[in-house]
């Protein structure tokens, strides 16, 4: 069994590992996010955001959230809220859990880019060639052993759920 600060200490060595593998082998064939004419469009189309992240990571972004001042806090997680229920997310949906990411700041970027970025995000980028993209199993290995975190924290495994409902239900827990 681990703390759950051990397990968040973990958690951030899994996503600096697989921040490392894709700026090193792969990002440069991606175009680079710098120079994008449309910024953020990869995290508020919500025809294409369909992340979904464990009660760990969940933790793991509530604690930047509740790192920020006051009123900056308060106002995403009202914007949290009202993603919940703009996109009518559910925990139990697999198919319709498409969503504007509230994380993300105009003129910012994603808030949690440097201490919680889930992994998919992680891995995102714009690629001109699907022979580029970084394979699928860079993305299941990691979201593995963050289940076996969760499950060594919290005692079981825990359900995966749409970034904005993730966050909200670990902060009633
Ligand atoms: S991932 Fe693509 S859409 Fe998103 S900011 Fe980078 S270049 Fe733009
Ligand atoms: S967590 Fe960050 S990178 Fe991922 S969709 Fe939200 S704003 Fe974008």
């Amino acid at each position: 069994m681990l703390s759950e600060k051990q397990a968040l200490a973990r958690l951030a060595t899994i996503r600096d590992g697989v921040t490392k593998t894709i700026r090193d082998e792969y990002e440069q064939k991606a175009a680079p996010c710098s120079k994008c004419l449309t910024p953020g469009a990869c995290c508020l189309d919500a025809h294409f955001v369909n992340v979904r992240i464990s009660r760990l990571e969940a933790v793991a972004i509530n604690t930047v959230v509740d790192s920020l001042p006051l009123g900056r806090a308060t106002e995403i997680r009202e914007r949290i809220d009202r993603t919940i229920t703009e996109f009518d997310l559910r925990p139990d949906a697999e198919d319709a859990n498409k969503f504007a990411c509230p994380l993300f700041e105009k003129g910012i970027g994603c808030l949690v880019h440097d201490l919680a970025k889930p992994i998919p995000c992680i891995v995102h980028a714009c690629y001109g060639s699907a022979a580029d993209l970084p394979p699928s199993a860079i993305t299941e290995t990691a979201e593995l052993a963050i289940d076996r975190l969760n499950t060594q924290t919290y005692g079981r495994p825990q359900p995966l759920m749409p970034i904005p409902l993730a966050i909200r239900s670990n902060k009633l827990v």
